[in-house]
Protein backbone atom coordinates (compact mmCIF):
# COMPACT_ATOMS: atom_id res chain seq x y z
CA UNK A 1 0.00 0.00 0.00
CA UNK A 2 1.44 3.51 -0.77
CA UNK A 3 -0.07 6.91 0.50
CA UNK A 4 -0.24 10.40 -1.47
CA UNK A 5 -0.77 13.62 -0.80
CA UNK A 6 -3.99 15.51 -0.58
CA UNK A 7 -2.27 18.37 -2.21
CA UNK A 8 -0.37 16.75 -4.81
CA UNK A 9 -1.13 13.26 -5.99
CA UNK A 10 1.79 12.76 -8.00
CA UNK A 11 3.81 11.96 -4.38
CA UNK A 12 3.71 8.32 -3.56
CA UNK A 13 5.60 7.17 -0.71
CA UNK A 14 5.09 4.36 1.83
CA UNK A 15 3.69 3.92 5.00
CA UNK A 16 6.81 4.13 7.19
CA UNK A 17 8.23 7.33 4.98
CA UNK A 18 4.67 8.92 5.68
CA UNK A 19 4.79 8.12 9.43
CA UNK A 20 8.53 9.27 9.45
CA UNK A 21 8.12 12.53 8.12
CA UNK A 22 4.32 13.59 9.36
CA UNK A 23 3.25 16.07 6.83
CA UNK A 24 4.57 16.17 2.77
CA UNK A 25 7.01 19.06 1.54
CA UNK A 26 4.34 21.10 0.06
CA UNK A 27 2.12 21.14 3.13
CA UNK A 28 -0.35 18.04 2.47
CA UNK A 29 -1.60 15.47 4.48
CA UNK A 30 -0.81 11.96 3.87
CA UNK A 31 -3.21 9.47 2.37
CA UNK A 32 -3.61 6.10 1.54
CA UNK A 33 -3.94 5.78 -2.40
CA UNK A 34 -6.83 3.02 -2.19
CA UNK A 35 -8.36 1.34 0.91
CA UNK A 36 -8.81 -2.15 1.81
CA UNK A 37 -11.78 -3.51 2.12
CA UNK A 38 -12.72 -6.09 5.03
CA UNK A 39 -15.67 -8.48 4.21
CA UNK A 40 -18.29 -9.58 6.99
CA UNK A 41 -17.15 -12.82 6.92
CA UNK A 42 -13.35 -11.02 7.78
CA UNK A 43 -15.47 -8.58 10.44
CA UNK A 44 -17.47 -11.44 11.65
CA UNK A 45 -13.86 -13.36 12.25
CA UNK A 46 -12.87 -10.76 14.32
CA UNK A 47 -15.59 -11.25 16.86
CA UNK A 48 -13.64 -13.81 19.09
CA UNK A 49 -10.41 -12.01 18.81
CA UNK A 50 -8.64 -9.90 21.40
CA UNK A 51 -8.28 -6.29 21.07
CA UNK A 52 -4.34 -6.92 20.13
CA UNK A 53 -5.42 -8.78 17.62
CA UNK A 54 -7.81 -7.05 16.03
CA UNK A 55 -5.50 -4.53 16.04
CA UNK A 56 -3.23 -6.56 13.98
CA UNK A 57 -5.76 -7.73 11.66
CA UNK A 58 -6.21 -4.09 10.84
CA UNK A 59 -2.82 -2.32 10.97
CA UNK A 60 -1.27 -5.00 8.53
CA UNK A 61 -3.41 -3.83 5.55
CA UNK A 62 -1.84 -0.38 5.94
CA UNK A 63 1.58 -1.02 7.35
CA UNK A 64 2.45 -3.23 4.53
CA UNK A 65 6.16 -2.31 4.62
CA UNK A 66 6.29 -3.00 8.34
CA UNK A 67 7.69 -7.03 8.82
CA UNK A 68 5.14 -9.07 10.67
CA UNK A 69 7.62 -9.15 13.87
CA UNK A 70 7.59 -5.38 13.89
CA UNK A 71 4.02 -4.82 13.58
CA UNK A 72 3.60 -7.82 16.67
CA UNK A 73 6.22 -5.62 18.84
CA UNK A 74 4.85 -2.43 18.05
CA UNK A 75 1.34 -3.27 19.02
CA UNK A 76 2.20 -5.69 22.25
CA UNK A 77 3.56 -3.11 23.22
CA UNK A 78 1.14 -0.23 22.81
CA UNK A 79 -1.37 -2.08 24.01
CA UNK A 80 -0.10 -3.98 26.70
CA UNK A 81 -2.18 -4.52 30.26
CA UNK A 82 -0.16 -2.38 32.31
CA UNK A 83 -0.48 0.58 30.28
CA UNK A 84 -4.82 -0.22 29.94
CA UNK A 85 -6.91 -0.46 32.99
CA UNK A 86 -9.71 -2.84 31.24
CA UNK A 87 -8.72 -5.87 29.66
CA UNK A 88 -11.34 -4.98 26.78
CA UNK A 89 -8.80 -2.16 26.27
CA UNK A 90 -11.70 0.32 24.48
CA UNK A 91 -14.77 -1.34 25.88
CA UNK A 92 -18.22 -0.93 24.56
CA UNK A 93 -20.81 -0.11 27.34
CA UNK A 94 -24.62 0.12 26.93
CA UNK A 95 -26.17 2.83 28.34
CA UNK A 96 -30.21 2.36 28.00
CA UNK A 97 -32.13 0.59 25.01
CA UNK A 98 -29.98 1.72 21.40
CA UNK A 99 -27.51 3.85 23.35
CA UNK A 100 -24.18 2.66 23.35
CA UNK A 101 -20.88 4.21 24.91
CA UNK A 102 -17.58 3.38 23.13
CA UNK A 103 -14.83 3.83 26.11
CA UNK A 104 -11.87 5.02 24.32
CA UNK A 105 -9.57 6.28 27.70
CA UNK A 106 -8.56 3.68 29.76
CA UNK A 107 -5.02 4.06 28.88
CA UNK A 108 -2.44 6.16 31.07
CA UNK A 109 -3.50 9.88 30.74
CA UNK A 110 -6.94 9.24 30.63
CA UNK A 111 -8.34 10.43 27.65
CA UNK A 112 -8.71 9.25 23.73
CA UNK A 113 -5.34 10.15 22.73
CA UNK A 114 -3.79 7.31 24.32
CA UNK A 115 -5.38 4.70 21.22
CA UNK A 116 -2.97 5.79 19.21
CA UNK A 117 -0.61 7.98 20.92
CA UNK A 118 0.34 4.79 22.70
CA UNK A 119 1.43 2.73 19.13
CA UNK A 120 2.79 6.08 17.36
CA UNK A 121 6.17 6.12 18.73
CA UNK A 122 6.87 2.47 17.97
CA UNK A 123 5.49 3.11 14.29
CA UNK A 124 7.57 6.24 14.26
CA UNK A 125 10.95 4.47 15.75
CA UNK A 126 10.70 1.46 13.04
CA UNK A 127 9.48 3.73 10.60
CA UNK A 128 12.40 6.02 11.35
CA UNK A 129 15.02 3.24 11.22
CA UNK A 130 13.69 2.57 7.49
CA UNK A 131 14.09 5.71 6.53
CA UNK A 132 16.01 7.85 8.32
CA UNK A 133 18.59 5.74 9.92
CA UNK A 134 20.48 7.52 12.68
CA UNK A 135 18.53 10.43 12.90
CA UNK A 136 17.15 11.65 16.39
CA UNK A 137 13.59 12.56 15.62
CA UNK A 138 11.98 15.58 16.85
CA UNK A 139 8.44 15.63 17.82
CA UNK A 140 6.83 19.03 17.81
CA UNK A 141 3.08 18.69 19.29
CA UNK A 142 0.62 21.69 19.32
CA UNK A 143 -2.09 20.90 21.80
CA UNK A 144 -5.67 21.43 23.32
CA UNK A 145 -5.00 19.44 26.17
CA UNK A 146 -5.11 15.91 25.83
CA UNK A 147 -2.73 15.40 23.03
CA UNK A 148 0.42 17.20 24.57
CA UNK A 149 0.03 14.87 27.66
CA UNK A 150 -0.60 11.58 25.32
CA UNK A 151 2.37 12.26 23.48
CA UNK A 152 4.52 12.88 25.67
CA UNK A 153 3.32 9.93 28.16
CA UNK A 154 4.12 7.81 24.56
CA UNK A 155 7.67 9.03 23.75
CA UNK A 156 9.24 9.71 27.08
CA UNK A 157 12.73 8.29 26.96
CA UNK A 158 12.01 6.65 23.76
CA UNK A 159 15.46 6.21 22.04
CA UNK A 160 16.18 9.03 19.76
CA UNK A 161 13.38 11.06 19.64
CA UNK A 162 12.90 14.06 21.97
CA UNK A 163 9.41 15.77 22.53
CA UNK A 164 8.17 19.68 22.73
CA UNK A 165 4.49 20.32 24.19
CA UNK A 166 2.97 23.31 23.20
CA UNK A 167 -0.10 24.62 24.68
CA UNK A 168 -2.33 27.47 25.00
CA UNK A 169 -1.94 28.90 28.22
CA UNK A 170 -4.95 29.04 29.18
CA UNK A 171 -7.10 27.18 27.16
CA UNK A 172 -6.30 23.64 29.33
CA UNK A 173 -8.27 22.46 32.34
CA UNK A 174 -6.27 22.21 35.37
CA UNK A 175 -6.17 18.96 35.55
CA UNK A 176 -4.19 19.01 31.88
CA UNK A 177 -2.29 21.64 32.91
CA UNK A 178 -0.91 19.34 35.94
CA UNK A 179 -0.42 16.25 33.77
CA UNK A 180 2.10 18.06 31.04
CA UNK A 181 3.87 20.22 33.46
CA UNK A 182 4.79 17.53 35.54
CA UNK A 183 5.65 14.77 32.96
CA UNK A 184 8.60 12.62 33.05
CA UNK A 185 11.41 11.59 30.87
CA UNK A 186 14.48 12.75 29.96
CA UNK A 187 13.77 13.49 26.49
CA UNK A 188 10.59 16.05 27.12
CA UNK A 189 9.96 19.56 27.52
CA UNK A 190 6.42 21.56 28.19
CA UNK A 191 5.83 24.94 27.56
CA UNK A 192 2.19 27.44 27.64
CA UNK A 193 2.28 30.09 25.07
CA UNK A 194 0.43 33.55 24.94
CA UNK A 195 -2.94 32.59 22.55
CA UNK A 196 -5.29 29.80 21.64
CA UNK A 197 -4.82 25.99 20.08
CA UNK A 198 -5.21 27.92 16.18
CA UNK A 199 -2.38 30.00 17.35
CA UNK A 200 -0.21 26.81 18.59
CA UNK A 201 -1.31 24.64 15.98
CA UNK A 202 -0.48 26.91 12.83
CA UNK A 203 2.76 28.05 14.39
CA UNK A 204 3.71 24.52 14.58
CA UNK A 205 3.14 23.93 11.23
CA UNK A 206 5.18 27.03 9.95
CA UNK A 207 7.88 25.98 12.01
CA UNK A 208 7.50 22.10 10.20
CA UNK A 209 7.49 23.81 7.06
CA UNK A 210 10.29 26.46 7.41
CA UNK A 211 13.29 25.35 5.58
CA UNK A 212 16.01 27.72 7.53
CA UNK A 213 15.06 26.10 10.71
CA UNK A 214 14.75 22.23 9.11
CA UNK A 215 18.40 22.90 7.95
CA UNK A 216 20.02 23.93 11.52
CA UNK A 217 18.19 20.61 12.45
CA UNK A 218 19.76 18.57 9.84
CA UNK A 219 23.10 19.97 10.85
CA UNK A 220 22.63 18.06 14.07
CA UNK A 221 21.83 15.35 12.42
CA UNK A 222 17.55 16.01 13.95
CA UNK A 223 14.45 15.82 11.85
CA UNK A 224 11.53 16.89 13.01
CA UNK A 225 7.93 15.11 12.55
CA UNK A 226 4.19 15.46 14.28
CA UNK A 227 2.44 13.29 16.88
CA UNK A 228 -0.88 15.66 15.80
CA UNK A 229 -3.63 14.43 14.16
CA UNK A 230 -2.14 15.19 10.73
CA UNK A 231 0.18 12.14 10.72
CA UNK A 232 -0.79 9.22 9.43
CA UNK A 233 0.31 7.02 12.08
CA UNK A 234 -1.99 8.84 14.42
CA UNK A 235 -5.22 8.04 12.22
CA UNK A 236 -4.85 4.86 11.30
CA UNK A 237 -4.47 3.19 15.23
CA UNK A 238 -8.24 5.04 15.46
CA UNK A 239 -9.91 2.77 12.39
CA UNK A 240 -9.05 -0.27 14.74
CA UNK A 241 -11.24 0.36 17.21
CA UNK A 242 -14.33 0.83 14.97
CA UNK A 243 -14.20 -2.69 14.36
CA UNK A 244 -13.60 -3.85 17.49
CA UNK A 245 -16.56 -1.73 18.79
CA UNK A 246 -18.70 -3.60 16.42
CA UNK A 247 -17.29 -6.65 17.07
CA UNK A 248 -18.26 -5.61 20.75
CA UNK A 249 -21.86 -4.93 19.76
CA UNK A 250 -22.16 -8.62 18.08
CA UNK A 251 -20.88 -10.33 21.63
CA UNK A 252 -23.41 -8.12 23.41
CA UNK A 253 -26.49 -9.17 21.06
CA UNK A 254 -26.95 -5.70 20.36
CA UNK A 255 -26.53 -6.47 16.99
CA UNK A 256 -26.35 -9.08 14.11
CA UNK A 257 -22.96 -9.35 12.07
CA UNK A 258 -23.86 -7.13 8.96
CA UNK A 259 -26.45 -4.83 10.91
CA UNK A 260 -25.87 -1.32 10.60
CA UNK A 261 -25.09 0.90 13.41
CA UNK A 262 -24.87 5.19 13.70
CA UNK A 263 -21.80 6.11 14.93
CA UNK A 264 -21.33 9.77 17.18
CA UNK A 265 -17.94 11.44 17.87
CA UNK A 266 -17.03 14.42 19.69
CA UNK A 267 -14.77 16.55 17.73
CA UNK A 268 -12.34 19.02 17.28
CA UNK A 269 -9.54 17.92 14.24
CA UNK A 270 -11.89 15.87 12.79
CA UNK A 271 -9.33 12.93 13.30
CA UNK A 272 -11.43 10.48 15.30
CA UNK A 273 -14.17 10.77 13.36
CA UNK A 274 -12.22 10.59 10.33
CA UNK A 275 -11.32 7.12 11.42
CA UNK A 276 -15.00 6.15 11.49
CA UNK A 277 -15.06 7.34 7.84
CA UNK A 278 -12.19 5.06 6.66
CA UNK A 279 -13.47 2.27 8.91
CA UNK A 280 -16.84 2.68 6.88
CA UNK A 281 -15.52 2.55 3.29
CA UNK A 282 -13.50 -0.45 4.30
CA UNK A 283 -16.53 -2.09 4.69
CA UNK A 284 -17.80 -1.81 8.05
CA UNK A 285 -21.54 -1.29 8.54
CA UNK A 286 -21.48 2.17 9.56
CA UNK A 287 -24.89 3.99 8.67
CA UNK A 288 -24.76 7.85 9.32
CA UNK A 289 -21.58 9.50 11.16
CA UNK A 290 -22.94 12.28 13.43
CA UNK A 291 -20.16 14.78 13.93
CA UNK A 292 -20.53 16.61 17.75
CA UNK A 293 -19.53 19.87 18.08
CA UNK A 294 -19.28 22.48 20.91
CA UNK A 295 -20.41 26.03 20.66
CA UNK A 296 -17.42 26.24 18.56
CA UNK A 297 -19.34 25.11 15.69
CA UNK A 298 -17.50 25.69 12.31
CA UNK A 299 -18.30 21.83 11.50
CA UNK A 300 -22.04 21.99 12.14
CA UNK A 301 -21.78 25.02 10.21
CA UNK A 302 -19.78 23.49 6.92
CA UNK A 303 -21.03 20.17 7.38
CA UNK A 304 -24.71 22.00 6.98
CA UNK A 305 -24.14 24.43 4.39
CA UNK A 306 -21.04 23.62 2.47
CA UNK A 307 -19.20 26.95 3.96
CA UNK A 308 -16.13 26.67 6.18
CA UNK A 309 -15.66 30.19 7.80
CA UNK A 310 -13.28 30.06 10.74
CA UNK A 311 -13.69 33.76 11.09
CA UNK A 312 -16.05 33.83 14.09
CA UNK A 313 -15.92 34.27 18.05
CA UNK A 314 -13.68 31.50 19.66
CA UNK A 315 -15.35 30.24 23.01
CA UNK A 316 -12.96 28.90 25.96
CA UNK A 317 -15.63 25.93 27.03
CA UNK A 318 -15.58 23.51 29.54
CA UNK A 319 -14.83 21.02 26.86
CA UNK A 320 -11.53 22.18 25.40
CA UNK A 321 -10.09 19.62 23.52
CA UNK A 322 -12.82 20.57 20.54
CA UNK A 323 -12.42 24.57 21.32
CA UNK A 324 -10.95 24.16 17.80
CA UNK A 325 -11.90 26.68 14.32
CA UNK A 326 -9.45 25.07 12.17
CA UNK A 327 -10.26 21.21 11.84
CA UNK A 328 -7.05 20.03 10.15
CA UNK A 329 -8.30 16.85 8.91
CA UNK A 330 -11.15 17.52 6.95
CA UNK A 331 -8.77 18.11 3.96
CA UNK A 332 -8.21 14.73 3.95
CA UNK A 333 -12.35 13.92 3.68
CA UNK A 334 -12.50 16.84 0.94
CA UNK A 335 -9.96 14.84 -0.78
CA UNK A 336 -11.33 11.48 -0.74
CA UNK A 337 -14.68 12.95 -1.55
CA UNK A 338 -14.27 15.11 -4.55
CA UNK A 339 -12.64 12.27 -6.36
CA UNK A 340 -9.19 12.62 -5.34
CA UNK A 341 -8.81 16.10 -6.92
CA UNK A 342 -5.68 17.65 -5.46
CA UNK A 343 -5.80 20.92 -7.60
CA UNK A 344 -9.11 21.49 -5.41
CA UNK A 345 -8.20 20.43 -2.23
CA UNK A 346 -4.21 22.86 -2.52
CA UNK A 347 -6.89 25.41 -3.87
CA UNK A 348 -9.41 25.13 -0.63
CA UNK A 349 -6.64 25.38 1.94
CA UNK A 350 -5.10 28.17 0.34
CA UNK A 351 -8.51 30.11 0.60
CA UNK A 352 -8.71 29.35 4.32
CA UNK A 353 -4.90 30.34 5.30
CA UNK A 354 -5.66 33.57 3.17
CA UNK A 355 -9.22 34.57 3.84
CA UNK A 356 -10.45 32.13 6.17
CA UNK A 357 -12.76 30.50 4.36
CA UNK A 358 -13.71 28.36 1.75
CA UNK A 359 -16.84 26.96 -0.12
CA UNK A 360 -17.39 23.80 -1.69
CA UNK A 361 -19.27 22.98 -4.27
CA UNK A 362 -23.41 21.78 -4.37
CA UNK A 363 -22.70 18.37 -5.51
CA UNK A 364 -19.44 18.15 -2.91
CA UNK A 365 -21.18 19.15 0.13
CA UNK A 366 -24.29 16.94 -0.85
CA UNK A 367 -22.38 13.77 -1.36
CA UNK A 368 -20.53 14.55 2.50
CA UNK A 369 -23.76 15.10 3.81
CA UNK A 370 -25.02 11.25 2.46
CA UNK A 371 -22.34 9.83 4.94
CA UNK A 372 -22.66 13.19 8.15
CA UNK A 373 -24.58 14.15 9.95
CA UNK A 374 -23.54 17.23 12.69
CA UNK A 375 -25.00 19.19 14.84
CA UNK A 376 -23.40 21.53 18.50
CA UNK A 377 -24.57 21.33 21.85
CA UNK A 378 -24.08 24.41 24.20
CA UNK A 379 -22.35 24.84 27.72
CA UNK A 380 -26.13 24.39 29.11
CA UNK A 381 -26.92 21.16 27.56
CA UNK A 382 -24.04 20.02 28.26
CA UNK A 383 -24.14 20.38 32.52
CA UNK A 384 -27.89 19.30 31.72
CA UNK A 385 -26.87 16.02 29.63
CA UNK A 386 -24.39 15.17 32.32
CA UNK A 387 -26.84 15.71 35.36
CA UNK A 388 -29.99 13.17 33.72
CA UNK A 389 -27.42 10.83 32.53
CA UNK A 390 -25.88 10.19 35.67
CA UNK A 391 -29.50 10.62 37.50
CA UNK A 392 -31.28 8.21 35.28
CA UNK A 393 -28.34 5.87 33.91
CA UNK A 394 -26.18 6.34 35.96
CA UNK A 395 -23.81 6.74 33.92
CA UNK A 396 -21.17 9.48 34.44
CA UNK A 397 -19.98 11.22 31.06
CA UNK A 398 -17.38 13.81 30.90
CA UNK A 399 -17.60 17.39 29.13
CA UNK A 400 -16.92 16.54 25.61
CA UNK A 401 -18.34 12.70 25.48
CA UNK A 402 -21.71 14.65 26.86
CA UNK A 403 -21.55 17.11 23.50
CA UNK A 404 -21.49 13.77 21.68
CA UNK A 405 -24.96 12.25 24.01
CA UNK A 406 -27.16 15.45 23.18
CA UNK A 407 -26.05 16.06 19.66
CA UNK A 408 -27.09 12.53 19.33
CA UNK A 409 -30.24 12.85 21.46
CA UNK A 410 -31.59 15.93 18.98
CA UNK A 411 -30.34 14.22 15.63
CA UNK A 412 -32.95 11.21 17.17
CA UNK A 413 -35.38 13.17 17.85
CA UNK A 414 -35.39 15.12 14.33
CA UNK A 415 -34.52 11.90 12.58
CA UNK A 416 -36.47 9.00 14.26
CA UNK A 417 -33.39 7.22 13.08
CA UNK A 418 -32.46 5.10 17.08
CA UNK A 419 -30.84 2.23 15.48
CA UNK A 420 -28.06 1.10 17.56
CA UNK A 421 -25.95 3.22 17.79
CA UNK A 422 -22.38 4.14 19.70
CA UNK A 423 -21.19 7.55 20.68
CA UNK A 424 -17.33 8.09 21.40
CA UNK A 425 -16.71 8.45 25.16
CA UNK A 426 -13.08 10.61 24.69
CA UNK A 427 -12.37 11.28 28.36
CA UNK A 428 -12.49 10.09 31.94
CA UNK A 429 -14.74 12.83 34.04
CA UNK A 430 -11.99 12.72 36.22
CA UNK A 431 -10.19 14.72 33.84
CA UNK A 432 -12.79 17.31 34.19
CA UNK A 433 -13.76 17.11 37.60
CA UNK A 434 -14.78 20.65 38.40
CA UNK A 435 -17.15 21.08 35.39
CA UNK A 436 -18.65 17.28 36.12
CA UNK A 437 -18.87 18.01 39.55
CA UNK A 438 -20.49 21.37 39.16
CA UNK A 439 -23.21 20.15 36.56
CA UNK A 440 -23.78 17.13 38.52
CA UNK A 441 -24.63 19.44 41.61
CA UNK A 442 -26.88 21.84 39.90
CA UNK A 443 -24.12 24.25 39.03
CA UNK A 444 -22.40 24.61 42.79
CA UNK A 445 -18.85 23.80 42.45
CA UNK A 446 -16.98 25.00 45.82
CA UNK A 447 -13.44 26.45 45.22
CA UNK A 448 -11.34 23.55 45.95
CA UNK A 449 -8.23 22.34 44.45
CA UNK A 450 -8.10 19.99 41.77
CA UNK A 451 -7.75 17.04 43.90
CA UNK A 452 -9.92 18.12 46.34
CA UNK A 453 -12.68 18.07 43.54
CA UNK A 454 -11.30 14.76 42.16
CA UNK A 455 -12.34 13.45 45.83
CA UNK A 456 -15.51 15.16 46.19
CA UNK A 457 -16.93 14.02 42.62
CA UNK A 458 -16.32 10.17 43.95
CA UNK A 459 -18.04 11.09 47.11
CA UNK A 460 -20.67 12.58 44.69
CA UNK A 461 -20.75 9.93 42.21
CA UNK A 462 -18.92 7.04 43.23
CA UNK A 463 -17.13 6.18 39.87
CA UNK A 464 -13.93 4.73 40.10
CA UNK A 465 -10.98 7.46 40.10
CA UNK A 466 -8.34 6.14 37.17
CA UNK A 467 -5.11 5.60 39.22
CA UNK A 468 -2.78 7.90 37.12
CA UNK A 469 -5.03 11.05 38.13
CA UNK A 470 -4.97 10.01 41.62
CA UNK A 471 -1.18 9.92 41.48
CA UNK A 472 -0.45 13.33 40.25
CA UNK A 473 -1.07 14.26 43.60
CA UNK A 474 2.67 13.46 44.32
CA UNK A 475 4.46 14.60 41.43
CA UNK A 476 6.56 17.66 41.20
CA UNK A 477 6.33 20.85 38.74
CA UNK A 478 8.91 20.40 36.69
CA UNK A 479 7.92 23.30 33.18
CA UNK A 480 7.14 26.47 33.87
CA UNK A 481 7.67 27.96 30.44
CA UNK A 482 5.73 30.65 28.86
CA UNK A 483 6.26 32.22 25.41
CA UNK A 484 4.34 34.39 22.74
CA UNK A 485 3.05 32.68 19.80
CA UNK A 486 5.93 34.62 17.65
CA UNK A 487 8.29 33.16 19.52
CA UNK A 488 8.27 29.68 19.32
CA UNK A 489 10.64 28.94 16.86
CA UNK A 490 13.06 30.31 19.35
CA UNK A 491 11.96 28.60 22.51
CA UNK A 492 12.57 25.62 19.72
CA UNK A 493 16.01 26.00 19.54
CA UNK A 494 16.48 26.87 23.13
CA UNK A 495 14.42 23.61 24.41
CA UNK A 496 16.11 21.62 22.07
CA UNK A 497 19.72 23.05 23.07
CA UNK A 498 20.90 24.42 19.67
C1 LIG B 1 -8.77 15.34 20.98
C2 LIG B 1 -10.07 15.18 21.67
C3 LIG B 1 -11.28 15.32 20.97
C4 LIG B 1 -11.33 15.68 19.50
O1 LIG B 1 -10.86 14.65 18.67
P1 LIG B 1 -10.45 14.98 17.15
O2 LIG B 1 -9.85 13.72 16.65
O3 LIG B 1 -9.45 16.09 17.23
O4 LIG B 1 -11.69 15.38 16.44
C5 LIG B 1 -12.46 15.12 21.67
N1 LIG B 1 -12.46 14.85 22.98
C6 LIG B 1 -11.31 14.73 23.70
C7 LIG B 1 -11.39 14.45 25.16
C8 LIG B 1 -10.09 14.87 23.06
O5 LIG B 1 -8.97 14.74 23.77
Amino acid sequence: MFYTSTRDKSIKVTASQAIAQGISEEGGLFVPCELPRFSMEKINSMVSMSYIDRAKTVLKEFLTDFTEEELNYCVEGAYSAEKFSSPAIAPTVNVNGNKNILELWHGPTCAFKDMALQLLPYLMTVSAKKTAEGKTIVILVATSGDTGKAALEGFKDVADTKILVFYPVDGVSPMQKLQMTTQEGQNVAVCAINGNFDDAQSAVKAIFTDAEIKAQLADKNMMFSSANSINWGRLVPQIVYYFSTYCDMISMNKIKAGDEINVVVPTGNFGNILAGYYAKKMGLPIKTLICASNSNNVLTDFLKTGIYDKNRSFYTTTSPSMDILISSNLERLLYHMSGEDDKLVADLMKQLSVNGKYTVSDTLIKDIQSTFNAGFASEDEVNETIKTHFDKFNYLCDTHTAVAVKVYDNYVAETNDDIPTVIDSTASPYKFSKSVLSAVQDGKAPEFDEFEMVDKLYEVTNAAVPAPLANLKNKKIRFNNVCDKKNMSEMVFKLLDL
